[in-house]
């Protein structure tokens, strides 16, 4: 049978140079891309890799199932999921709506997904409700780590350049928030989320 992803990669190959590389895209175009189009240059595409090497990390290396151990980054339990907070970020808040147990998304059964349906909107919400965030965004990364965490990241108000798909970029780049700002915007996420 064919191997739709690799009928992918066949017909991606005609777009790339000789090295490998595609064209700078046309977000390289947005208002809110970080970095100038000018000097970008993409990374070559290597050959497939199938299967894929396994990412998954036991519990015991997980960053995630440490961070449920902490009190001060746990900002609600629930009954299969909870919602925790790294230990620093450079934008306004960051929550993750997380499994209790070191376990993936596609472990879920109906009863749990409901559960992250209502966590992921009440975290939303405690975080929309912050002073001076502009929006919050929500995304599901985890990259085969193996521990369920949907990332939601609040904006600071106004500052346009950081909107949309690009804030964890911007992220990246800025310095992290003084700690003290941190826990009290964590103790308001908390209250809400109680
Ligand atoms: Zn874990």
């Amino acid at each position: 049978m064919t191997d739709p992803a690799d009928v992918w990669r066949g017909r991606v190959q005609d777009h790339l140079d000789a090295a490998g590389r595609p064209p700078v895209g046309g977000m390289a175009d947005w208002e809110v891309f970080p970095f100038e189009r000018e000097g970008l240059t993409p990374k070559a595409m290597g050959e497939r890799v199938v299967p894929e090497p396994d990412r998954s990390r036991g519990a015991d290396a997980c960053g995630t199932c440490k961070a449920l151990a902490r009190d001060d980054l746990v900002l609600h339990t629930g009954d299969r999921l909870a919602v925790i907070r790294p230990g620093g970020t450079s934008t306004m808040f960051v929550a993750n709506v997380v499994a209790r147990a070191h376990e993936r998304l596609d472990d879920l059964d109906e009863t749990a997904d409901e559960e992250l349906g209502r966590l992921v909107r009440r975290t939303y919400r405690a975080l929309r409700a912050l002073p001076g965030v502009g929006n919050v965004h929500v995304c599901k990364w985890e990259n085969g780590g193996g521990h369920l965490s949907v990332n939601l990241l609040a904006r600071p108000l106004g500052v346009l350049e950081l909107r949309g798909s690009n804030l964890p970029v911007w992220a990246d780049m800025l310095p992290d928030i003084p700690q003290d700002e941190y826990d009290a915007r964590a103790e308001a996420v908390r209250a809400a989320l109680a």
